[in-house]
């Protein structure tokens, strides 16, 4: 097993939730706002350049930079990465692997029940995945009714930051769904070390959606991977930079520090 308790004091070991004793977490819990937040990845494939810890790794790195950011004082400890994830979509290429959907609900839901039992407030879903923002969603919900006095919050780390889409033209910005520009850009920022020679465009992407139906928003598709790809990527990943993967995250990296700062401050949920 990998030792999860940063020793170099990198995010500070204090802010991992298994750092402290069982007798500490009672007074953790009962601090006003205690938010318990927890990053989600998936191991999938992600084109012949990344890794498929591509969305782990963003999960892992952001909220590590994010949880730096904030005051020592911040009533927020985190969870180890949860990195297997809902995948399905990807199924056939190897190396990509998926829970079924009812077993990851059914883990935020039995997990958060205990948090609110152990008396945290908040819960934040850390979640870079794009293929189970909904699934989050319903956990959330069906958590929220279980255990009504803890606010859940699912979030997707590649939305809620302002400025992000400004970085990506078009059509990139609309297409670059999987392993294209933005992801590939991160990816060169972050571990550089982990990227491959980037792919020339597909030239298969033949699936297009019926006449105002789109992959993803207003009128989506539950499309899989190999109706659009042969090699796995959704988009284009060839102009990708470094400068550009620095430019996403330090907005990334704002934007979720800001978002948890408001959350940190409200009252919310309100009670009563
Ligand atoms: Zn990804």
């Amino acid at each position: 097993m990998q030792v999860p308790l940063q020793s170099n004091g990198r995010s500070g070991g204090r802010r991992e939730l298994m750092a402290h004793s069982s007798q500490e977490v009672v007074g953790l819990a009962c601090r006003p706002g205690s938010t318990v937040i927890w990053p989600f990845g998936a191991i999938e494939q992600h084109g012949p350049h990344l890794p498929l810890g591509t969305d782990a790794l963003f999960a892992e790195r952001l909220l590590e930079r994010v949880l730096l950011q904030l005051p020592a004082e911040a009533p927020i400890w985190r969870m180890p990465l949860h990195c297997l994830g809902f995948s399905p979509e990807h199924l056939g290429f190897p190396g990509s692997l998926s829970l079924p959907a009812e077993l990851l609900i059914g883990l935020v839901v039995a997990v958060g029940r205990q948090l609110a039992e152990a008396g945290f407030q908040r819960l934040v879903l850390f979640n870079a995945h794009g293929g189970q923002i909904a699934l989050l969603q319903v956990a959330a919900r069906q958590l929220r009714v279980e255990a009504p006095s803890m606010a859940v919050l699912p979030c997707f780390v590649w939305s809620g930051p302002a400025g992000l889409a400004e970085l990506i033209p078009e059509p990139e910005r609309s297409h670059g769904l999987h392993a294209g520009l933005a992801e590939t850009s991160l990816m060169l920022h972050l571990a550089p070390e982990l990227v491959g020679e980037l792919p020339p465009p597909d030239g298969q992407l033949g699936g297009v959606p019926p006449p105002g139906w789109s992959l993803e928003g207003a009128a989506p598709t539950a499309w899989l991977t190999r109706d659009l790809s042969a090699t796995g990527v959704i988009g284009d990943p060839s102009a990708a930079t470094a400068v550009l993967g620095d430019a996403l995250a330090e907005r990334l990296v704002h934007g979720w520090t800001a978002l948890l700062q408001g959350l940190l401050a409200s009252p919310w949920p309100q009670r009563g």
